[in-house]
């Protein structure tokens, strides 16, 4: 199984949930680990996230909408 996004072959193409525009890639959620994660290291969050990565439903992606300034997550499809 390999994320096309992570490996560059596809651009992350989901809408923005609240306005519908254009989000960026901000790349795979475990790899948010630095300063400027866009979640806060709580316990509960991290098991979250732990969970998230292992589904085998895709890769979860942190996506950004300039408009909104605000992360969310995306789900690519993993190719097999
Ligand atoms: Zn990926
Ligand atoms: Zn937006």
């Amino acid at each position: 199984m390999l994320c096309p996004v992570c490996n560059g072959i596809v651009n992350l193409q989901v809408p923005c949930l609240s306005c519908g525009g254009t989000v960026t890639d901000c790349g795979r959620l475990s790899d948010w680990t630095g300063p400027y994660a866009p979640y806060e290291p709580a316990d509960a969050q991290t098991v979250n996230s732990a969970s998230l990565l292992h589904t085998e439903a895709g890769c979860c992606h942190t996506v950004y909408c300039p408009s909104c300034q605000q992360t969310s997550e995306a789900m690519v499809t993993q190719w097999e």
